[in-house]
């Protein structure tokens, strides 16, 4: 099928990007890597009026460490968060969960700024942004909005963006002491959307976690940031409290069912991931030998 027939603009500045949404509304769509919004025109499931092109703004690019603050530009490509040196050191969870966004061809043109829009609950970059406590920074003709990730997600598809709004870069505090990271998915096939995943973010002292960031994603209708996980931290944790962390994990989850897994192979999914997550950041083998789901 062939996208319905639209409108083409290359913004030539933020400004004229913003005057362009700001003119024409949930009419127009921004246009950055192409690889969710051409499919979805092209299955006619959107069909907007305007497309307008920002590829060429080189002020959205980019990646810099600013005392304590990682900012990463939006149109910075999943390629680019792959090799970058500095989000290797300073935010690491991004770099091994970047290798499962699709596959390199869609990493060569996909952007940051497109997956957050975009929010799949199925995607990678979302769940490390709400697990690296990222602060989401937007543009209208307006002004600008700082937007934690935790609430900058609202559903299937569904963010706190206005139509007239640019996402302009994503910034993650940098430089905490002692901090782990842990990611993981199932997936059918390496580079597919994930049935289950993890993107966790920690600080450990010792055999205990002082903080523990757990944020599931393909089991909601967005990444879901465990409450069970308060109940690991600052404790020495014992098969019997993860077993309890776990259960509790499983009631605060409502997976959706689909032609991948049932809702109760999701809730499965995720109870193995956070057994995992925390035997590999404690260094604990004991905590992940079976015998307790
Ligand atoms: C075969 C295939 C497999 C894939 N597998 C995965 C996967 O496993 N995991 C995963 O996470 N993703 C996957 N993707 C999606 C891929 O990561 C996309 O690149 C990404 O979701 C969107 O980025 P983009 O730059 O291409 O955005 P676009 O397609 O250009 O835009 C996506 C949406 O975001 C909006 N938008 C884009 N940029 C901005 C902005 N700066 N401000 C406001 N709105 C904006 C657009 O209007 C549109 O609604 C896959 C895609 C394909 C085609």
């Amino acid at each position: 099928m062939k996208a319905s027939a639209f409108s083409y603009a290359r913004a030539t500045s933020v400004a004229n990007a913003l005057e362009l949404l700001g003119a024409h509304g949930d009419r127009a769509k921004v246009l950055s890597g192409g690889q969710s919004l051409m499919p979805a025109m092209n299955l006619r499931l959107i069909s907007p009026e305007l497309i307008v092109d920002i590829g060429e703004l080189a002020e959205l690019r980019g990646i810099a460490v600013n005392g304590g603050t990682l900012r990463i530009g939006a149109l910075t490509r999943h390629v680019d968060l792959q090799r970058s040196p500095e989000v290797a050191a300073h935010a690491p969870l991004l770099t091994e969960a970047i290798a499962h966004v699709a596959h390199p061809a869609i990493r060569n043109r996909g952007t940051i700024g497109g997956s957050l829009a975009h929010a799949d609950p199925a995607s990678e970059l979302p769940a490390c942004m709400v697990a690296l406590s990222a602060t989401i920074i937007v543009r209208s003709p307006k002004g600008e909005r700082r937007i934690a990730a935790g609430d900058f997600f609202r559903g299937i598809y569904e963010t706190a963006l206005s139509p007239d709004e640019l996402l302009m870069a994503v910034e993650l505090p940098v430089g905490r002491t002692n901090s782990a990271h842990f990611f993981h998915e199932f997936a059918r096939r390496h580079g597919d959307y994930a049935i289950a995943g993890l993107a966790a973010q920690a600080m450990v002292n010792g055999d205990a976690f002082t903080d523990l960031r757990l944020a599931f994603f393909a089991v909601g209708d967005r990444p879901v940031l465990a409450k069970a996980a308060n109940q690991l931290v600052n404790l020495s944790i014992s098969p019997a409290v993860l077993s309890e962390a776990s259960a509790a994990l499983a009631e605060e989850l409502d997976p959706q069912e689909d032609l991948q897994a049932s809702a109760s192979m999701r809730r499965h999914l995720a109870k193995v991931l956070m057994r995992r997550c925390v035997a590999t950041l404690l260094g604990r083998a004991d905590l992940d030998a079976g015998g307790f789901a």
